[in-house]
């Protein structure tokens, strides 16, 4: 059997059954954005890794380096909010030709040590070692958190109100004009920002993990199909989704149109947002929201419900209408 077969997600299941047998006291491990282990009575550790490999992830000639050191430590960041934890300490391991310029390391460390100080985050190690063509990237972070405090995907409750921290769709719209060579005018330059600088939810996912009503989270990597999927299983439950309430950036929308892409696909299937999606009680959500807005000035948008039964399904509706299948348009028939 293949790799591709199996996927990612399968091949992540066959790995941790196998360790299903060596359990550590107060440690929760595979599953959820960031592992948690014990670090005294009142607290717990939150950690994280996640890599980035080139023309995987990023291709060169498309990111500068210091952008590309500011995303390697964003994407973990982005995992250590959606637990609501605080994030001190990274690890920076890398593989990197022999051949390269000094120039693009230091650039690479200054973009990596200008959101660490951001977040007040110490490099705390690593490993450096050569590769033969590539790049590769690896970086843990670590954070703490209080006991009981951190939120997991299998949180969500049924009656949930489902809510996203900000536009999604951008990075995917970035990754298209660059992949594309698409010309380059103001909005187009946003959505590129979006894709190679995405802003970690860092304050909001800290902030948000200390209100009680708000329940799972998730950061979106894959986009809100996928990772509101990982919710949705993890919590035994299924969604409703109103299609024109995902919130999308005018950029993405005046760009998207001169060319004829569907921005419904980016919003709900595109990756790399890293904006937190969340299930909050429904009777605290407008107070929530409200408090969330005076604090960062910007909105939590509402975008569905969690419901109970068939689990992991999500049931896109557009303005009450069930939408068939994301992309082969609408049928008559409401959400179950
Ligand atoms: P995220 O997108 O939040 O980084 P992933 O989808 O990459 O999460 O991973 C899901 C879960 O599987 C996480 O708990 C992660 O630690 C775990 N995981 C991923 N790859 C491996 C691996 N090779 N070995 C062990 N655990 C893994
Ligand atoms: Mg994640």
């Amino acid at each position: 059997m293949l790799l591709r077969e199996l996927g990612e997600f399968g091949f992540i299941n066959r790995i941790s059954e196998k360790f299903k047998s060596i359990v550590i006291p107060e440690t929760t491990g595979i599953g959820d954005d960031c592992a948690i282990i014990r670090k005294d009575e009142n607290f717990d550790y939150v950690v994280t890794t996640d890599m980035l490999v080139e023309n995987i992830h990023f291709i060169r000639s498309k990111i500068t380096p210091f952008e590309l050191g500011y995303k390697t430590l964003a994407v973990n960041l982005s995992d250590v909010a959606a637990m609501g934890g605080n994030p001190f300490g990274s690890f920076l391991s890398v593989a990197i030709p022999a051949d390269i310029e000094l120039e693009y390391l230091d650039d690479f460390i200054a973009g990596y040590k200008h959101l660490s100080e951001k977040h007040n985050v110490t490099l705390l190690g690593g490993d450096t070692t050569r590769s033969e063509k590539h790049i590769a990237l690896n970086v843990t972070v670590i954070g703490i958190i209080e006991k009981n405090r951190a939120r997991l995907r299998s949180m969500a409750k049924e009656g949930d109100i489902i809510c996203v921290t900000g536009f999604l769709g951008d990075s995917d719209g970035g990754l298209k004009i660059l992949l594309e060579n698409l010309p380059i005018s103001e909005n187009e330059k946003y959505l590129i920002k979006r894709h190679n600088n995405p802003v970690p939810y860092v304050n909001e996912g800290i902030w948000l993990a200390s209100q009680n009503g708000v329940n799972a989270m998730i950061d979106v990597s894959d986009g809100i199909t996928s990772d509101l999927k990982h919710i949705l299983n993890a919590s035994q439950k299924s969604a409703v989704i109103e299609i024109d309430n995902l919130p999308i950036s005018q950029q993405l929308e005046a760009v998207y149109k001169k060319y004829g892409f569907d921005v419904i696909k980016s919003a709900t299937s595109g990756g790399e947002d890293y904006k937190l999606i969340l299930t909050i009680d429904k009777n605290r959500f407008s107070k929530i929201a409200e408090d969330y807005k005076t604090k960062f000035g910007n909105e939590l948008f509402e975008i569905g419900t969690v419901k109970k039964g068939n689990i992991g399904e999500i049931c896109w509706l557009k303005q009450g209408e069930k939408f068939n299948g994301l992309h082969e348009g609408f049928n008559h028939f409401r959400c179950s």
